[in-house]
């Protein structure tokens, strides 16, 4: 109980906690309302093949959250304190269910995305039924497991606990991994190298430093070479200029993911997007 007083005391003293604090119970609260309440949607940003920047190559799925009484919340702001109060694991859940059920959709409207990724927090990796869950979400749906891509992010790989285990059980479910803002983590390069990785993901940070930075420049050149002589893809995200792309496209980069392609979208807009790509992309055949 003194414990306790003492906490209390403690942020009365400090307003500016106690108003942090408070924020935080208060959007755990409508981020728990806000699955009911339908609330929430995916976008998804287009990636591309990166040596035309044309031909469409699949999708992320991002989470998206518009709250009645917040506005629009942007996933940096709500998907910590979403992982704290554990409802990742639900929301998570909801987006891996929607994310495979929309490419099904697609594939019957004659909109074939080849696959869709989707980003996985330690708090759902952690958990020992997850492997279940994705094989369940995939029966569900009818969708091919290596449609679906699982992307996590590098701090999170090194911090789990038995993440190789459950990567090496998705691994042979047939999905697909790729790690996620790669070269901002700590990885051990032993370690990358057991993982079932398919793809790297080069994190904005350093795409935003291309033209500018001579040390993001030989860091992304490292990456992609190193991607290369483990047999890995690699996939640069932020792409948000020309001169950016054509540094990633000199270099060897297989696919990017930016602004300067497309933004996030909601789901009809980014079908009629793909649509549009794939009829510049291919020509009209005989
Ligand atoms: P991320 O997985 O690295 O996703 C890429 C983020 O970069 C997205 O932000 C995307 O909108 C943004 N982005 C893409 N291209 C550009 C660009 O050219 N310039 C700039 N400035 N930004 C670009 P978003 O949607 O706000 O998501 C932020 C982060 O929130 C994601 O980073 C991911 O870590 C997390 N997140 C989003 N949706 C989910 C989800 O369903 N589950 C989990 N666990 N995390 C999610
Ligand atoms: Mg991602
Ligand atoms: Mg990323
Ligand atoms: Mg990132």
């Amino acid at each position: 109980a003194a414990k306790a007083e003492g906490r209390n005391r403690y942020q009365f003293y400090r307003p500016e906690l106690t108003a942090a604090a408070l924020d935080r119970s208060r959007m755990v609260r409508l981020l728990r309302r806000a699955l009911a309440e339908g609330e929430l949607s995916l976008a998804y940003q287009m990636k591309l093949s990166c040596s035309d920047a044309r031909t469409p190559a699949g999708a992320e799925a991002l989470l998206r959250w518009h709250s009645a009484e917040l506005g629009a919340v942007p996933p940096g702001r709500f998907i910590s304190v979403a992982e704290e109060s554990g409802l990742i694991v639900e929301l998570g859940a909801w987006v891996l269910e929607q994310a495979c059920q929309q490419l099904v959709r697609w594939d019957s409207e004659g909109l074939p995305v080849p696959h869709v990724s989707v980003n996985v927090s330690v708090r759902q990796l952690e958990r020992g039924d997850f492997v279940d869950h994705v094989r369940a979400v995939l029966q569900r749906s009818g969708l091919a497991p290596g449609r679906l891509e699982l992307e996590i992010t590098e701090s999170v790989i090194m911090k789990t606990d038995n993440a190789l285990e459950a990567l090496a059980a998705l691994d042979c479910l047939g999905v697909r991994l790729s790690v996620d803002d790669f070269g901002t983590g700590y990885s051990s390069l032993a370690y990358l190298k057991q993982m079932p990785i398919e793809t790297l993901k080069i994190d904005r940070s350093f795409v935003s430093g291309i033209g500018e930075q001579q040390g993001d420049e030989a860091i992304i050149r490292t990456v992609i070479a190193l991607a290369r002589s483990l047999g890995l893809s690699t996939v640069a995200e932020g792409v948000e200029t020309q001169a950016q792309l054509d540094f990633l496209r000199r270099e060897g980069c297989e696919q990017v993911q930016g602004f300067l392609l497309s933004r996030p979208l909601a789901e009809a807009p980014f079908g009629e997007l793909w649509r549009v790509s794939l009829a510049v992309s291919t020509p009209p055949g005989p």
